[in-house]
């Protein structure tokens, strides 16, 4: 099943769905740009879900790794009309930075229709270096102004360019700007050249910081790793 609801932290409802690929397609940590799909399958699990999705659901998530822009024109409009026919109060999306110009008409064509989005960036980490190590896209904005764009932003850990001190130091800065941050545990899709880094993992699951974020509904931390207390809403992300 590809819906689920979300009840530990940030409560939120969620449909995962193929995704169209990465028109980026360079970061060194991701499987996403591997699973390039032509969109019939995201259009048929729209189908499949929808009669699961009860109508009025406050907020809605849709999951694929990929920027809602790199869908094309027939599934966004699946995915806006779907938000529109369930009467959905929030929807919530990712989106590159390269496409947040793109962000304004669809808040805008959201307003008006009487739903809000909300939208995800997948930064992974502040420092350049270690942005520049994972082959993440430049971005020609800093992360305090991407915080008027987007509400919600992901970061990874786990790998071997970002210490825990500097984990800490991310999550407290980003808390400041966003309304939620997700831990992504690194978990090497097949072919990485990125190793996990067990020893950073441990550093984290045994720390104080991780006890008090589990219990922040700001925080989630999505990890294979039962410590976690990984809520996808019953959805095996990790089996996908
Ligand atoms: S931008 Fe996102 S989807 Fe694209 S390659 Fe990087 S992590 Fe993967």
């Amino acid at each position: 099943m590809r819906y689920g609801k979300v009840h530990k932290g940030f409560v939120r409802s969620i449909i995962v769905i193929d995704s169209p690929g990465c028109s980026w397609a360079n970061c060194k940590f991701c499987a996403v740009h591997q699973q390039v799909a032509d969109g019939s399958t995201a259009l048929q699990q729209i189908e499949e879900v929808r009669d699961h999705i009860p109508q009025g659901e406050q907020t809605l998530q849709i999951v694929s790794g990929a920027s809602f822009n790199d869908y094309s024109d027939k599934v966004q409009a699946a995915i806006l009309l779907l938000a529109m026919d369930k009467g959905i109060g929030t929807l919530i999306l990712e989106q590159r930075s390269e496409f947040r110009y793109k962000i304004p008409p669809l808040n805008k064509f959201a307003k008006d229709r009487g739903f809000k989005i909300e939208w995800i960036i997948g930064l992974e980490s502040i420092s350049r270096e270690d942005r520049d190590f994972l082959g993440k896209e430049p971005i020609d904005s800093n992360y305090y102004n991407l915080s008027h764009v987007y509400q919600h932003v992901n970061i990874l850990y786990g790998h071997p360019t970002k210490s825990f001190k500097i984990l800490k130091k991310e999550i407290s800065k980003l808390l400041e700007w966003y309304r939620t941050v997700t831990i992504n545990i690194y978990e090497p899709p097949t072919g990485s050249t990125i190793h996990r880094d067990q020893e950073k993992v441990e550093e984290l699951y045994s720390s104080a910081e991780f006890q008090e974020w589990l219990k922040d509904e700001r925080v989630d931390i999505q990890d294979s790793d039962p410590r976690a207390q990984s809520d996808f809403g019953g959805i095996d992300t990790f089996e996908r």
